[in-house]
């Protein structure tokens, strides 16, 4: 556990299947918080053994690609994109620390995702290599007991921006509004015939239609 003062970067990993106001307003939150950090957004491989939801990875990538074309200020880290397989955070923090030396790296997730954090290949290591900054998110919460509870306690820091000053080791925790959407409600209203507009940037939703992703069918969404 060091203490450094370098370039921060702050890391967002998931499908994005597709990419949401939740996730890009927890993106925008790190901007808003870390003015000098590179903030990127790292989609995941699904694993081969498991059914895509909807987008192929093609179709996820170019997805991001429109938000980063209106929001030039969020980078997209397409690494585990690049192998052959699906491959574990640790894997993958550890690859991006031999890149960044000893400054800052953010491992961003939301609560959902750290409560199950102790479920996660050699999750004890990922302290070791990097940062880890909790969002609330709905319907989950801080663990309050079991062994991602007691890593939360022993290594929190009292404010997010603290984390800016340690290379790794740290646990934040950012209050925000939390935004009740996900991935797999958007392809659920989509899939049921019902539009999801609002819910993810009008040039995702134009994007899902142009390409009939999730079940889209052009004359049905109701309400769009
Ligand atoms: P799915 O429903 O397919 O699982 P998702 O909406 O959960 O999709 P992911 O790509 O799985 O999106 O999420 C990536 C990361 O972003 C996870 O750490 C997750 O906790 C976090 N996240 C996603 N949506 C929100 C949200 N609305 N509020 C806070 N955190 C979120
Ligand atoms: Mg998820």
């Amino acid at each position: 556990m060091s203490t450094s003062c370098g370039m921060v970067h702050i890391i967002l990993g998931g499908t994005f299947d597709p990419v949401h106001l939740g996730h890009l307003r927890m993106a925008q939150e790190m901007l808003n918080r870390f003015p000098e950090a590179q903030v990127s957004l790292m989609p995941a491989a699904y694993p081969p053994h498991r059914p895509t939801p909807g987008a192929t990875t093609e179709q996820r990538i170019e997805m991001l690609d429109l938000i980063l074309r209106a929001s030039p200020s969020f980078h997209l880290d397409s690494r585990e994109l690049e192998r052959e397989e699906a491959s574990y955070s640790v894997v993958t923090l550890r690859n991006i620390r031999l890149e960044i030396g000893d400054n800052p790296l953010i491992f961003l997730m939301g609560t959902d995702a750290f409560a199950k954090l102790d479920s996660w290949y050699h999750w004890q290591e990922l302290l070791e290599l990097s940062n880890i900054l909790v969002v609330g998110r709905p319907s989950s919460e801080l663990p309050q007991q079991g062994p991602v509870a007691e890593l939360y306690q022993a290594h929190k820091v009292s404010k997010p921006e603290d984390l800016a000053h340690y290379s790794c080791g740290r646990i934040g925790f950012c209050e925000m509004p939390q935004l009740d959407i996900s991935s797999t409600y958007i392809r659920e209203q989509i899939k049921s015939g019902f539009s999801p507009r609002f819910l993810l940037p009008d040039v995702i939703l134009d994007y899902i239609q142009q390409h009939g992703l999730y079940g889209y069918q052009t004359h049905s969404p109701k309400g769009n």
